[in-house]
């Protein structure tokens, strides 16, 4: 049958019919009418609020997948089942980090369809970096939820055989594909899905197909996104899919979640706060606050790039904390006996290298995608002077080919403030 959307009066008699979403809506004994509205800002999918008529703030989030990826139509259908990928990962990663992640009420596998908490305060961080707004708590935010949920899922802490079905139960092939093709491979081809801004410049096009060490970096990492099963991935963990007030954070819409590289998260991340960063011009220019400080007297660009540094270094941080603590009641999992624990703790420092690279491999991936690929941030296409646009598009692409390139001799998240200010500053001479 025919997809449609439901309707508002659909929506509201199927939520009477739950009676545990209802008892969140209404007062006992109450049946008031439901208020709903249709919010999407629709990539994927169709999410609603839904709330009390006469006590809005009693609501709730409700969210369908359609058959379809929705910002295409029915010509790219997708199969709806990713619903239940969005549902366990909110589950797993809430029961990790429940302040970090909202909370799911209710979820029908037959509608492909969730109620979950409603963040009514927060509001997506992407346009709040854009509004050039500071959160002080968010980088120790960001960075406790990659911890937690990064370091739970993989075999540092489970049992190999739990993690074993883990990955299997959490395969996502429709939507890796997407990633695959989406990230890691149209935009280093002439294909049709490409998007180019109107100033950018034609040379760019040639250097990003052409260069045989970007080119390689690239396949490197596509080849890690699909083999390097090491933990349950959020998956699309851009600043879109963060919402955030002065207090709180949230992570919402894990439906790419799959068993994959640690960095693809963090590196997500670090690339969006590096679009908004090289972004910060025009905004600032737009808004008039070049001159807005934040509370310690730095510029707000300098801020978003303070961010890259604490969301890395809390995470590390985080991550080596939860990793003793565990390994201090049993033995490494990896090194085995290690009297003195001078080999472990070696172990540690290579492996916080090695997730160092593959993360900056990874923004500098999702970096290209934004600029040249289909699908694009606000943070960019709301510069309306083609030629500035062009020019911030040119340094973004510039810092995202020298982290894949350079990934595994950068030796520290300072080297890659440096090279973000030095593409910023019109780069050196390459
Ligand atoms: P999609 O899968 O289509 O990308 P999202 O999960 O990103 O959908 O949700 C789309 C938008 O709906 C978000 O950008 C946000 O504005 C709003 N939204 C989603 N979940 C919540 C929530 N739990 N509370 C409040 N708003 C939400
Ligand atoms: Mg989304």
């Amino acid at each position: 049958m025919e997809f449609e959307a439901l309707s508002s009066s659909e929506l509201s008699a199927y939520l009477r019919s739950v009676p545990a979403v209802y008892a969140l809506l209404n007062e006992p004994g109450e049946t008031g009418d439901l208020d709903i509205a249709e919010v999407g800002d629709g990539n994927l999918n169709f999410v609603y609020f839904a709330s009390n008529a006469r006590a809005p703030e009693r609501s709730v989030v409700v969210k369908q997948a359609p058959p379809f990826l929705r910002l295409v139509g029915k010509s790219w259908p997708l199969t709806r089942h990713r619903m239940e990928r969005e549902v366990a990962a909110l589950q797993r990663f809430g029961a990790l980090c429940p302040q970090h992640v909202p909370r799911v009420y209710h979820a029908d596998s037959d509608l492909f369809l969730m109620v979950m908490q409603r963040l009514s305060s927060h509001r997506i961080l992407r346009q709040a970096l854009m509004d050039g707004i500071v959160y002080p708590k968010l980088a120790a935010h960001l960075s406790t939820y990659l911890a937690h949920t990064l370091f739970y899922g993989s075999d540092l802490f489970l049992a190999p055989d739990v993690k074993k079905h883990a990955v299997s139960d959490a395969v996502n092939t429709e939507l890796c594909k997407i990633t695959e093709d989406l990230v890691f491979t149209y935009p280093f081809e002439d294909h049709p899905s490409n998007v180019y801004s109107p100033a950018f410049p034609r040379a760019e096009i040639e250097r990003l197909r052409q260069s045989p060490a970007l080119r390689l970096a690239v396949a490197d990492m596509k080849w890690s996104f699909m083999n390097d099963a090491e933990t349950l991935l959020h998956g699309d963990l851009h600043t879109g899919s963060i919402m955030v007030n002065e207090d709180e954070t949230y992570v919402i819409d894990p439906e790419f979640a799959f068993y994959g590289p640690m960095g693809f998260d963090i590196g997500a991340v670090l690339a969006n706060l590096l679009l908004a960063y090289f972004s910060r011009d025009w905004h600032d220019r737009e808004q008039d606050t070049a001159l807005q400080l934040h509370a310690d007297g730095v510029p707000y660009r300098d801020w978003l790039l303070e961010q890259v540094s604490a969301v890395w270094s809390g995470f590390e941080k985080t991550f080596l904390k939860l990793w003793r603590v565990h390994e201090s009641r049993r033995k490494s999992h990896f090194i085995g006996d290690d009297p003195g624990g001078v080999c472990v703790e070696a172990y540690r420092a290579r492996f916080m290298r090695r997730l160092l690279a593959q993360s900056l491999g990874f923004a500098g991936c999702k970096m290209i995608r934004r600029i040249v690929g289909m699908a694009k941030v606000a943070d960019i296409t709301s510069i309306a002077d083609h030629s500035l646009r062009a020019a911030v598009e040119v340094r973004v692409l510039r810092c995202a080919e020298r982290l894949l390139v350079e990934r595994d001799a950068i030796d520290g998240i300072a080297q890659v403030l440096a090279i973000a200010r030095e593409a910023q500053a019109g780069g050196r001479a390459s």
